[in-house]
């Protein structure tokens, strides 16, 4: 459903992005780790189309959106982001945000309740339906963000640290919770953690990323048993 192949990005002297290549199937979940700073925010706006690449280019579902002289706007991609700032609509209620995009696409009445019904419960938004973004915590506004990007059921999902505002309880029961509904749903997942565990309950393979470079891409189990590298090492969890 993604194709990414030979995307680079460097800010001025900075190589962020050496190029990289990796593909995504239908309702496959990646998660990326790697350190602070080594690119995984600037990859995912890249995909996004927030930010264009210097070279490379990259597929959706068949269609090329970005390369050589060729650029689709992150409107028209077919993709939802939840990103590390909510960016909620702020004059809107949590109920109209996360009702926005289903209305634009003409979800019937019904359906949209019970999505509404499924996220509220899912993403623990009891009473908060009818508040505005400035009225709930950081916490409550990530989880807001989360379910609008579910409401629409896109088939491929962007998400950078969607948990990071969480507390450690609120967070670990989500990760399941979350990886449960992006399988049911087959949303396939570009998906970025600091959190090994995060990564290990979610993914389907695990790209480490490293100074802008992939350092292994593979299942859980194979980062695990055949780390490619030290560092990969260090991430799993082995301590020497
Ligand atoms: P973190 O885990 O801390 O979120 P990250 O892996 O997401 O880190 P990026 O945000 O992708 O890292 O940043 C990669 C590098 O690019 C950093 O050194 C950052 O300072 C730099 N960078 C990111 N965006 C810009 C920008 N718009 N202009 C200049 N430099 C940037
Ligand atoms: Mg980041």
């Amino acid at each position: 459903i993604l194709r990414v192949k030979g995307i680079s990005k460097s800010f001025g002297t900075q190589q962020v992005l050496r190029p990289i290549s990796f593909e995504v199937g239908e309702g496959e979940r990646i998660c990326i780790l790697g350190p602070s700073g080594c690119g995984k925010s600037t990859l995912l706006q890249v995909v996004a189309g927030l930010a264009r690449a210097d070279a490379g280019e990259i597929e959706m579902r068949g269609v090329t959106v970005e390369g050589g002289r060729r650029y689709i706007p992150p409107e028209n991609r077919p993709v939802n982001m939840v990103f590390q700032d909510y960016a909620l609509w702020p004059h809107m209620t949590v109920r109209q945000n996360i009702e926005y995009g289903m209305k634009r696409r003409k979800t019937e009445r019904g359906e949209m309740e019970r999505r509404l019904k499924s996220l509220q419960s899912l993403l623990k938004l009891d009473g908060l339906l009818d508040r505005l973004p400035a009225q709930l915590s950081g916490g409550q506004q990530q989880r807001v963000g989360i379910a609008r990007a579910l409401a629409t059921e896109p088939k491929l999902l962007l998400m950078d640290e969607p948990l990071s505002n969480l507390d450690i309880k609120l967070r670990t029961d989500m990760r399941g919770e979350l990886a449960r509904m992006l399988g049911e749903l087959s949303i396939a997942t570009l998906y970025v953690t600091h959190d090994r565990m995060e990564a290990f309950t979610i993914a389907d393979r695990i790209l480490v990323l490293r100074d802008g470079r992939i350092d292994q891409l593979g299942p859980p189990e194979e980062l695990f048993d055949r780390p490619a590298s030290p560092w990969v090492a260090q991430l799993m969890g082995y301590h020497n």
